[in-house]
């Protein structure tokens, strides 16, 4: 790609700068064939984790076969267990596909994240029913609750699953490889709460189902948020390594746990060297490859690495920087949010993140200008490459694009970056045929992980599923 493409002109720029700009697109933006190609290599490897275990794609079976009609009423708790959040829920199913939902947030902190995990869930659950006079007395039965956690787990049953590894910045010691209901369990045990968790679910799951309870075309769940993944329906038929029972259904959920895409051997996915620093100074490197090209966990700490990239250089800022800059994770991905549709005229808004939050003073106009570029083509590569994943998934049961089918999104990338969804939309339809392609329908499932958990609790209780 060359300068000709005016978004990439930077006005006043020297040869030099626009020179590491241009560079900076090639490496960024992606062509139809390049995406045609990893598009190729993704269902490659859908194949492969839908026939064995322990693949790169583990397309995890959920337990979860069942739609839900839209006709069940009652209220049902859960707990949501993001990346950056943790929401205790409180959920009425109103029977006729409609929900509405009572919840608390409470920001996980750096103890939670890194120690004491399962004893701060219980105590916010605690916190949520006692705030409320719900917490059960002594001979009163345990409130059953869906439990939506957002991290790879191999699920043994619809209320049990072993942790795999962690993800997304959470790192408590003594985890992986046991049972997480088990170890929530046991907290709230330890608190004397009576709740019993009936249901565990992946967040994408949790997203379908929110999605399907409103919708009987919900066929496919995905999460933009602090990291990404994605959970369809699957013909049990096409899932070769399943041993248990055939559901009446014939379908199962999976969860993909497609971050996951490409950490095997970095062979598709365009790696720049602003990536590849990411990846070794993460906390899981040579893990979820294409998460961190596509979620908001990432995306700011790309942009950072570039930003000091051109610095040192002399190429930005005079070649200054902040303790601010230098520390990893200082740019939050809602700046690049911001940055991308700042449209004053002396680009004001970047001027105020770079002076304030970066704490830089006097920037020039080809600066701000370059922070733009910069928020542009980080974030539209994470578009345009999140349509991998969905073409790929949405052409695998392409027996079912003949009639309408609606896709659930949640998470803040897919509801904040501006264009996220038009430039997900106008690459998947480059590679779908126009006939199927008008019967997908892309909407945001806000908030749909803890619902989802809700409902999933829901189905167990009443079909026992
Ligand atoms: P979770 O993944 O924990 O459920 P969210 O869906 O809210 O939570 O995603 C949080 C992530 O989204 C964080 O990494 C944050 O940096 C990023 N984020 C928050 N606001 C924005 C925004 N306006 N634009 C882009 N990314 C955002
Ligand atoms: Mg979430």
């Amino acid at each position: 790609m060359s300068s000709a493409d005016s978004r990439y002109t930077i006005v006043g720029a020297t040869p030099e700068q626009q020179a590491a700009i241009d560079m900076l697109a090639s490496q960024f933006l992606l062509t139809d064939e390049r995406l045609g190609a990893i598009i190729k290599e993704f269902r490659r490897r859908m194949e492969e984790g839908l026939a064995t275990d322990g693949r790169v794609l583990k397309m995890i079976p959920s337990y979860v076969t069942r739609r839900p009609l839209g006709s069940e009423v009652g209220s049902y708790f859960a707990i949501d267990l993001g990346g950056t959040n943790l929401r205790v829920l409180k959920v009425t199913l109103d029977g006729r596909g409609g929900v509405t939902s009572e919840h608390q947030k409470f920001a996980l902190s750096e103890e939670a994240k890194s120690r004491t995990l399962f004893d701060f869930v219980a105590q916010c659950v605690d916190t949520f029913l006692d705030e409320r006079n719900l917490r059960p007395l002594g001979q009163q039965p345990p409130i059953p609750m869906g439990l939506t956690f957002s991290y790879p787990v191999q699920q043994t049953s619809i209320n049990s699953g072993t942790l795999v590894q962690w993800t997304k910045g959470l790192n408590v010691p003594g985890c992986v490889g046991r049972d997480v209901v088990r170890l929530l369990q046991d907290a709230l045990l330890r608190l004397g709460l009576r709740v019993k968790i009936v249901a565990l679910v992946n967040d994408t799951v949790g997203t379908l189902l929110s999605a399907a309870y409103s919708d009987p075309a919900a066929q496919m769940g995905i999460i933009f948020g602090t990291g990404t993944n994605a959970a369809y329906y699957e013909d049990v038929a096409n899932l070769a390594k399943w041993k248990g029972p055939n559901p009446s259904s014939g379908e199962m959920v999976l969860n993909m746990e497609w971050g996951a895409f490409d950490s095997d051997d970095f062979a598709f996915l365009p790696f720049t060297p602003h990536d590849i620093k990411l990846d070794r100074k993460s906390i899981n490197p040579r893990k979820q490859a294409y998460e961190k090209m596509i979620s908001g966990m990432y995306l700011g700490e790309i942009a950072r690495n570039i930003v000091l990239w051109l610095a040192d250089q002399r190429l930005l800022l005079d070649g200054r920087s902040s303790e601010i800059l230098n520390a990893m994770w200082s740019i939050d991905t809602s700046y690049l949010s911001s940055g991308a549709v700042d449209t004053t005229s002396d680009l004001s808004e970047i001027q105020q993140v770079i002076e304030k939050t970066l704490n830089i003073s006097n920037s020039t106009f080809v600066d701000r200008q370059i922070f733009k570029v910069i928020a542009i083509l980080v974030g539209e590569r994470a578009a345009r490459l999140s349509a991998v994943g969905v073409v790929a998934t949405l052409t695998k049961r392409s027996d079912l694009l003949n009639k309408p089918v609606t896709v659930g999104i949640d998470g803040s990338m897919y509801e904040h970056y501006p264009y996220f969804h038009d430039i997900l939309v106008e690459t998947a339809s480059h590679f779908i045929p126009q006939e199927q392609f008008k019967n997908i329908n892309f909407t945001l499932a806000k908030d749909g992980s803890g619902v989802g958990a809700a409902i999933t609790a829901m189905l167990a209780a009443t079909y026992d599923a």
